[in-house]
């Protein structure tokens, strides 16, 4: 006897939604600088690793594309406080510029926490500033929320996915992807599991999971038979196998045949990010031209 094919999970198409919306960024940047507004974005790069690089190459490219001002500001490795805390304190101070990003990860003598609480929170494209995430937590309205997180929410309101009361486990309680997105999925009424690297039994609390959100950095550590049917699965993961393979944090062709939507990697959250990067750039400079 033939047997059936496996059933195939619906792909969350990242990048064409982040099309969408940087087609949508472009016009609002357009009806700006009609009225002599540019929104503009500068991206501190600290340092020379490789991955960073490539990132923030690629949005000084995306940004540029939209006509937003952008512009990267490299210091050498070795930049001391000092130098770089002028840098931070010299664009919060300049009313040209609307948005500053600090590209992660320093150098090991900086702690990034430091720089995150210096940038001025009405120009922290991230949303990593105290304030910002302080006010995520509370509740209440931050100037920018995390990109990627933030952008991972946008996913799933554009299929019209339900989150309110369902079950939502994020894998990695990181600052920049984790624990804010545990955050905006708690805002909008689900139960929400937070797991990390000490937590016991993951595979047991992922299959209870209505919505999984993959953000370890670790290639593949999901597996198919972790996945609930019909799930909800977004991998943030970007690890490269070799110098050419990205792979995400899920293992995707075995997750496919379970889960009811799921994200590839490349082509889902990556693209989001950015596109979430350039929205929160020219949401920093509207909020900023009307006072
Ligand atoms: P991180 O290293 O700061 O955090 C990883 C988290 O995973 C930690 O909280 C750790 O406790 C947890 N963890 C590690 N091993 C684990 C395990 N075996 N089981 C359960 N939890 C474990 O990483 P990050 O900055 O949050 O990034 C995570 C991944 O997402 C990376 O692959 C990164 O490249 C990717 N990323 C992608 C985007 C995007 O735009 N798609 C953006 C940011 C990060």
């Amino acid at each position: 006897m033939m047997s059936s094919p496996p059933p195939s999970a619906q792909c969350l198409d990242g990048k064409a939604l982040a099309a969408q919306w940087q087609a949508d960024t472009k016009q609002t940047v357009d009806r700006l600088r009609h009225t002599g507004i540019v929104p503009a974005l500068r991206v501190i790069q600290v340092g020379e690793v490789a991955a960073s690089s490539v990132y923030v190459r690629r949005k000084a490219q995306v940004a540029q594309a939209l006509g937003i001002d952008s512009d990267i500001v490299h210091l050498p490795a070795d930049v001391s406080h000092e130098t770089l805390s002028d840098v931070i304190v010299g664009l919060n101070n300049d009313s040209a510029i609307h948005a500053i990003l600090l590209q992660l990860p320093l150098p090991s003598h900086l702690n990034p926490l430091v720089y995150q609480a210096l940038t001025d929170p009405k120009k922290d494209v991230d949303g990593f500033h105290p304030m910002n995430l302080g006010r995520l937590l509370a509740g209440d309205t931050p100037y920018a929320l995390p990109c990627t997180p933030w952008g991972c929410i946008g996913l799933l309101e554009a299929y019209n996915l339900s989150i309110a009361g369902k079950h939502a486990v994020v894998i990695g309680r990181s600052n920049i992807v984790g624990k804010p997105m545990a955050h905006l999925l708690l805002q909008r009424q689900a139960t929400v599991t937070l797991c990390h690297s000490k937590t016991v039994g993951l595979p047991a609390l992922v299959r209870q999971a209505d919505i999984v959100v993959a953000a370890v950095g670790v290639p593949e550590l999901v597996r198919g038979d972790w996945i609930k049917p019909g799930a909800v699965v977004i991998d943030v993961g970007i690890n490269r196998t070799n110098q050419v393979t990205l792979v995400g944090d899920v293992a995707f062709e075995e997750a496919q045949t379970v889960a009811g939507w799921i994200t590839p990697v490349p082509g889902g959250v990556g693209p989001l990010t950015i596109a979430t990067l350039m929205r929160n750039t020219v949401a920093l400079c509207q909020q900023q031209v009307q006072g």
